[in-house]
This record gives structure tokens, C-alpha cells and sequence, in this order.
């Protein structure tokens, strides 16, 4: 897919979003739905998307993408709080051609641990329950925020 197209409905979270899929879900508000990445690249890795259908930064709004990146702010201080790691990353791809796997936009949050790479993009499956005890620490911590 290129940066030309049709949002598609039928991404995969399109339908977590409408709970077709399943998530392990960390947040959820009127705007924004924050969830664990399955695939992590390093433990810890969350995903936080928008509610409103855009593919990418390139074509959302500037009233979901402003709540968005204030969720993502939220969720690295959480990760920050609940994790202790060294860095965090974030991140965030547009077009299949950056990366881009699911075409609707979303941003990575990904702590950094000294010593230890950031495994590839989209490979390991990680065991359910570690990533819900991630998602239920990672929560906490959010609800803990001011
Ligand atoms: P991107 O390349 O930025 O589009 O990344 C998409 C991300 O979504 C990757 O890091 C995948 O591991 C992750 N991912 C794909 N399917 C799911 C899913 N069903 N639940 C959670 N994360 C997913």
C-alpha cells in the first residue's frame, strides 16, 4: 500500500477498535484506544491508536492527533513508571514503504533496556498472560498519573 489509497475498514485495528479482535487492552478513552503490541520489540512494547479512521500522519485531523499524542505522552510516563527502563522509544510509520504494517495510524512506545536490542519489527509472539501482567502494571501506573 502506498501513501495513496482509501482508508481500509477492515485493518486489524479497525477491528480490534470495534472489538472484533482481540487486544490486550492497557487504556481506553473517548478518543484514543491504548494496547500491548504482540509482536513486542522489547518488553513493554505498547501501541496507541486513534478511535477516528486515518491511515497516517499525513491525513488525520489535528483534533484526534492532538489527543492521541497527548495519550502517547501519558502512556510513556507510565511505561517510565511502571517499567524503570533506561529510554523509551517512540515511533511511528507512514506507508508500507516506512515501515508501515497496518494501515491505520498508530504510535509505538517501546522501553529501552541498557545492554539489550531492541528485537525486529513484528516477529516474536509474546505469551498472553506476561502481556497482560505488562498491560495491568502499565495501567495502574497510568491511573496513578496526574
Ligand atoms: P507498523 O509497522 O508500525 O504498522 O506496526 C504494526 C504493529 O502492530 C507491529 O509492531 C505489530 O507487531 C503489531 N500488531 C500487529 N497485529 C497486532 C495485534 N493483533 N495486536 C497487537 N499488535 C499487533
Amino acid at each position: 500500500m502506498s501513501l495513496e489509497g482509501e482508508y481500509d475498514d477492515q485493518n486489524i485495528f479497525a477491528k480490534i477498535l470495534r472489538r472484533e479482535a482481540s487486544a490486550i487492552i492497557v487504556h481506553e478513552d473517548d478518543d484514543t484506544m491504548t494496547f500491548m503490541d504482540v509482536f513486542p520489540q522489547s518488553r513493554g512494547h505498547v501501541l496507541i491508536v486513534p478511535k477516528s479512521p486515518a491511515r497516517n500522519i499525513l491525513e488525520i485531523e489535528d483534533a484526534p492527533l492532538q489527543a492521541l499524542i497527548v495519550q502517547v505522552k501519558r502512556v510513556a510516563k507510565a511505561v517510565e513508571k511502571a517499567l524503570n527502563p533506561d529510554g523509551v522509544f517512540v515511533g511511528q510509520f507512514n506507508g508500507a514503504e516506512a515501515g508501515q504494517t497496518v494501515h491505520h495510524i498508530h504510535f509505538h512506545v517501546i522501553p529501552r533496556y541498557k545492554g539489550r536490542d531492541m528485537g525486529r519489527h513484528g516477529e516474536d509472539r509474546a505469551d498472553d498472560e506476561a502481556l497482560k501482567k505488562l498491560a495491568d502494571d502499565i495501567g495502574i501506573a497510568l491511573s496513578e498519573l496526574d
